[in-house]
C-alpha cells in the first residue's frame, strides 16, 4: 500500500463518486487511502479484488472514528509521531463527565455550563465537543434519563459509562443516532456490547488491565466484522501513561501494528488536586490521546488545556489567519489613526489588543500575506511596500480616512521608501519593533 499511488488506487475502485464514503468522488478517496487518512471499509463498494490488494495496509495506522449527529468530532487518523513531520489531524476532544448520582440542580447547572462554554482564541470558537454519563448508582432509569436528557439539551456526543451491560444497552438505544462512544467492552462482556452498539450506530471503548490482553481483545472484536474502536488504556501513574502512551503510538505508527492501531480514551478521575488533574490531562493532550474526559467543569482549565491544544493541532503548515481586510479597533473615524500589519492570526490580535490597550480608536489594515509574521512576510515579498499599496487600494483606504499616514511596524523599516512611492500623499510612520511598545507609542504620538 505504501508504495500505490493514489491514482493506482483509484483505478482499484468503482469510480461511481457516490460519496458514500464521505469523499466526493472515488479519486478523493483514493488520495485519502493512500495518506493513510482513511479506510478501505469505508467504501461499501470496494471489489474483493480490491480488498486484496490493498488488504490491511490500506487501513489508517489510527483507525479514525466519527461521533455526534452529524459526525463532526473525529479522533484518529493520524500518521505523525512528531507534529514538525507533517501535521496532527484530529485534536484530542476534550469531555467533561456527569454521574448519575449528581442532583437534579447540580445536573441541569452542569448542562448549562457544558452548553453554553464558548472560547474565542485567535478567531477560533473552541467548546467542549463531548460528555461522559457514568452509571455510578443500580439504577437503570437513572442512567437511561440522564443520557438522554444530556443529549437532547447539549446536542453534544456522549460517552456512556457503566459496568451494567443492560444498563449501557438502554441508554445505548435511548441516544440512538447520537453516534456516541460505549464504556467499555472487555473480554467478558464484548460481545453484547458490541452487538448493541452495532444495532444503534455507535462505537465501542475497548479496554483490558494489560496490553496483551487488549491486543488480544481488539483483535477478536475486529474479527468478528467491528472495528469502530477506541482503547482505553489502564495505568497506574502519570510516568507509565506517557509510556503507554507513546508506546502505543510507536506501535501503530512506526510498526503499522493493527492491534493497537486506534484512539485512546482516558478519564482524569483519581488525581487529588485541580493541578494534578490539569498535568494529567495535559499529558493526554500532548502524548497521543485521542478523547480526554475531565471529572469536573472548570472554565480556567479548560482555558488552558484549550490554548495548548489548539496550539499543538494548528496545522503548522497553514498558519491560523484572519482575513485580510481593514479592521476597526475600537470606534474609529475617518480622523483616527492607520496601523498596518499581517494576516498571522496571533499578530493580528497582539497587535489589536495593544492598540486597544493604548486607549485610542484606529483602523488596523492587515494586507493578505499568507498567514506569515511581519519579518517573515517582508522576506517572502508579501508584506513589501507596492504589495501594501496595492492593497490600500483594493480596500479604498483613502475614501475611509482623512488622516494620511499610516503607521508599518518597526521591523519593516526598510519598506518606508517605497510604501511612499506607492501611496503617493501619505506619509510613513516607522512604529515600534515589538506590539509590546505599541501603548508607549501611541501615549507619546497622539495623547
Ligand atoms: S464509496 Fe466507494 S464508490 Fe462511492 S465514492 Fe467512495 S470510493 Fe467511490
Amino acid at each position: 500500500m505504501a508504495k500505490l499511488t493514489g491514482l493506482q488506487i483509484q483505478k482499484l475502485l468503482p469510480k461511481t463518486n457516490c460519496k458514500e464514503c464521505g469523499s466526493n468522488t472515488c479519486l478523493a478517496f483514493a488520495m485519502k487511502l493512500a495518506s493513510k487518512k482513511a479506510d478501505l471499509a469505508d467504501c461499501p463498494y470496494a471489489s474483493d479484488e480490491a480488498k486484496q490488494v490493498l488488504g490491511a495496509a490500506s487501513e489508517a495506522p489510527v483507525k479514525g472514528v466519527a461521533f455526534g449527529k452529524d459526525k463532526t468530532v473525529k479522533v484518529g487518523e493520524e500518521t505523525c509521531f512528531y507534529r514538525h513531520e507533517k501535521t496532527f489531524v484530529n485534536q484530542t476532544a476534550l469531555a467533561i463527565n456527569i454521574n448519575d448520582s449528581a442532583s437534579t440542580a447540580e445536573i441541569d447547572a452542569l448542562i448549562d455550563e457544558i452548553k453554553n462554554y464558548e472560547l474565542d482564541r485567535v478567531g477560533e470558537l473552541l467548546g467542549i465537543e463531548m460528555v461522559a454519563v457514568t452509571q455510578t448508582g443500580d439504577s437503570v432509569e437513572s442512567f437511561v434519563a440522564l443520557a438522554e436528557k444530556v443529549w437532547s439539551k447539549t446536542g453534544c456526543p456522549l460517552i456512556l459509562r457503566s459496568d451494567d451491560v443492560e444498563a449501557l444497552t438502554a441508554a445505548a438505544m435511548a441516544v440512538k443516532g447520537s453516534n456516541s462512544l460505549l464504556v467499555a467492552a472487555t473480554s467478558e462482556n464484548w460481545e453484547a456490547v458490541v452487538k448493541v452498539a452495532q444495532d444503534c450506530g455507535h462505537a465501542v471503548v475497548a479496554t483490558a488491565p494489560e496490553l496483551d490482553q487488549l491486543v488480544k481483545l481488539t483483535a477478536d472484536i475486529k474479527a468478528a466484522g467491528f472495528n469502530d474502536l477506541v482503547i482505553q488504556l489502564q495505568t497506574k501513574s502519570l510516568s507509565e501513561r506517557f509510556q503507554v502512551n507513546s508506546m502505543t503510538r510507536k506501535a501503530a505508527l512506526k510498526d503499522s501494528y493493527k492491534p493497537l492501531g486506534y484512539a485512546t480514551l482516558a478519564f482524569i478521575e483519581h488525581e487529588d488536586s485541580l493541578m494534578a488533574a490539569s498535568v494529567t490531562a495535559i499529558t493526554e493532550i500532548t502524548k497521543y490521546g485521542g478523547i480526554c474526559v475531565l471529572p469536573e467543569f472548570n472554565k480556567a482549565q479548560l482555558a488552558t488545556l484549550m490554548a495548548l491544544r489548539q496550539n499543538i493541532y494548528t496545522d503548522p503548515q497553514k498558519p491560523i489567519q484572519v482575513e485580510p481586510k481593514i479592521y476597526p479597533v475600537g470606534e474609529p473615524d475617518e480622523n483616527s489613526p492607520v496601523f498596518i500589519t499581517t494576516n498571522f492570526s496571533l499578530t493580528y490580535f497582539i497587535v489589536s489588543g495593544e492598540i486597544e490597550n493604548s486607549g485610542i480608536s484606529a483602523w488596523l489594515l492587515v494586507p493578505e500575506c499568507e498567514g506569515m509574521s511581519v519579518l517573515t512576510a517582508w522576506a517572502a515579498g508579501k508584506f513589501s511596500g507596492a504589495t501594501i499599496g496595492k492593497f490600500t487600494r483594493e480596500v479604498e483606504l483613502e475614501a475611509k480616512v482623512k488622516s494620511r499616514e499610516i503607521i508599518i511596524p518597526g521591523y519593516v523599516a526598510q519598506i518606508s521608501g517605497e510604501l511612499e512611492e506607492s501611496m503617493p500623499g501619505w506619509k510613513v510612520i516607522v512604529g515600534p519593533q515589538e506590539a509590546g511598545d505599541l501603548e508607549s507609542f501611541v501615549k507619546a504620538r497622539f495623547a
